[in-house]
């Protein structure tokens, strides 16, 4: 039964539960319910026709772009052949154990298998079963807890909550989990004594992790996880040695480190992944978004040659892992995933985001250079992150009740362009499909220049 009009709208309001929204102000009308119905390259296309640039590429997730025939075709071929069988107690399908392959050949020196789930969340649960199940297999069970970042962003279940550093995902969920530990973000601009060089500001990073694993017991700490670039806190790459000095320090703890590559993994940064880019040697890696493009949901964890020498030999005493879910290397998403990859292979996209990207972040600095709301344009690749403050020179923070990160983005979709109100501060983020042009990121800028002068003569 296909629903018209306003009948969609009040079925929306009354019966669709939606994710990260006022709950209350949705289902008085207060919010919009703009509903997308297609997609076609960078646009897409809503109810009423009204089309769009999508600059956020969903959720930093389409890579490829919308209308892709060939990961469409691949899914019904799939589809037809096989829909669905498990992969449990060594069963498989064929576009599984290829994606595998097409993974670990991509994938940063020393990695080896990979294990499949279904979101960014799941694969991030799985990597700290992992790390506990290591240090069983090792003898050492007090070596548990896990140390993340404030801003960063690993999820949103009970244990991947627990590691976003996101006040939001905490209260009112009683979280984080008792073994999770949070330590300064590598948030440069943000830092407080001005007079740090990037050198300085990293160093103290790197300081203030080993504080605390001592001041926990480096015999408790068994894992470090962080995004290369760190996303939903605020799409900030790291300040320069930041992550030289951070994977000494795990070095000399015998820390694990797990780089969550769900938004950097496969192209977003200009290289394959993020660790690849910032010379980080990861023991496990997750992946989402990219590697589908979002075309079927599917996430997965790499793990180190390392990591599976030691599952592999605690298979041998404890049995067969208790951990899997029902639709883990589901083929319809593995197939999409295998055409996905090879799209980004064929279309050169991880050399258009190095080169559109440094084109689309040079002309977006340039437009902004004299607005004096905007405090920072930042970015790698395709993402990229407009900072605003009261006064630049001074980094002060607005008044939170003036909405001027949502202000900006409310008026930049105005002008036809779709960013992101980033959920801590005023920032605006930017990550198109990694297949833009140089025409579309002129496009992109234009809107965001526009929208920034816009509000900047409202305030
Ligand atoms: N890790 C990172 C770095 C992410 O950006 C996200 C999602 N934005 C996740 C994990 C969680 O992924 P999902 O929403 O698919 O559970």
């Amino acid at each position: 039964m296909a629903l018209r009009g306003n009948e969609l709208d009040a079925w929306d309001r009354d019966h669709f539960f939606h994710p990260s929204t006022h709950m209350a102000a949705h289902a008085r009308g207060e919010t919009p319910n703009r509903i997308i119905t297609g997609g076609e390259g960078v646009y897409i296309t809503d109810r009423d026709g009204k089309r769009s640039l999508d600059a956020f590429a969903g959720l930093y997730c389409v890579n490829v772009g919308y209308g892709r025939r060939e990961i469409a075709d691949a899914i019904a071929a799939q589809a037809q052949k096989l829909a669905y069988y498990h992969a449990y107690v060594g069963h498989g399908s064929e576009p599984s154990i290829q994606l595998a392959k097409m993974i670990i050949d991509r994938a940063p020196a020393g990695m080896s298998r990979v294990f499949f789930g279904l979101s960014g969340s799941d694969a991030n649960e799985t990597n700290i079963k992992l790390v506990w199940y290591v240090n069983n297999v090792l003898g050492r069970p007090e070596k548990k807890k896990i140390i993340s970042r404030w801003r960063g962003y690993h999820g949103s279940g009970l244990m991947t909550g627990s590691l976003t550093g996101l006040e939001v995902f905490h209260k009112a969920f009683d979280l984080p989990l008792t073994q999770v530990r949070h330590t300064e973000a590598p948030y440069y601009y943000g830092r407080q004594d001005r007079s740090q060089s990037e050198e300085q500001f990293s160093q103290a990073c790197a300081d203030k992790l080993e504080e605390m694993i001592l001041a926990e017991g480096p015999e408790t700490v068994a894992a470090f996880i962080g995004e290369p670039m760190l996303g939903t806190g605020g799409l900030v790459p790291p300040p320069s040695g930041y992550w030289e000095k951070i994977q000494a320090v795990l070095a000399r703890y015998d820390v694990l480190l797990i780089a969550d590559e769900v938004i950097t993994g496969f192209g977003r940064l200009g290289s394959m992944f993020g660790s690849d880019h910032y010379g980080i040697k990861p023991d496990l890696i997750t992946i989402a978004k990219g590697l589908t493009s979002a075309y079927a949901p599917l996430s997965g964890v790499i793990v180190s040659e390392k990591v599976w020498k030691i599952l592999e030999k605690g298979s041998d005493a404890l049995g067969a892992i208790g951990h899997g879910w029902t639709y883990s290397s589901h083929p319809l998403c593995t197939a999409a995933a295998v055409a996905n990859l090879e799209l980004v292979d064929s279309l050169g996209l991880v050399e258009n985001a190095r080169e559109t990207g440094a084109y689309f972040r040079q002309s977006l600095a340039d437009a902004l250079a004299g607005q004096r709301i905007v405090g920072d344009v930042r970015g790698e690749g395709l993402a990229a992150a407009v900072e605003f403050s009261a006064d630049k020179d001074d980094r002060v923070a607005f008044d939170p009740a003036l909405k001027i990160g949502p202000r900006i983005y409310a008026a930049t979709l105005a002008r036809g362009v779709i960013t992101r109100a980033m959920p801590q501060g005023d920032i605006l983020g930017l990550a198109p499909p990694l297949c833009l042009t140089r025409d579309e990121a002129d496009i992109v800028v234009k809107a965001v220049a526009g929208a920034v002068e816009a509000v900047s003569r409202e305030l």
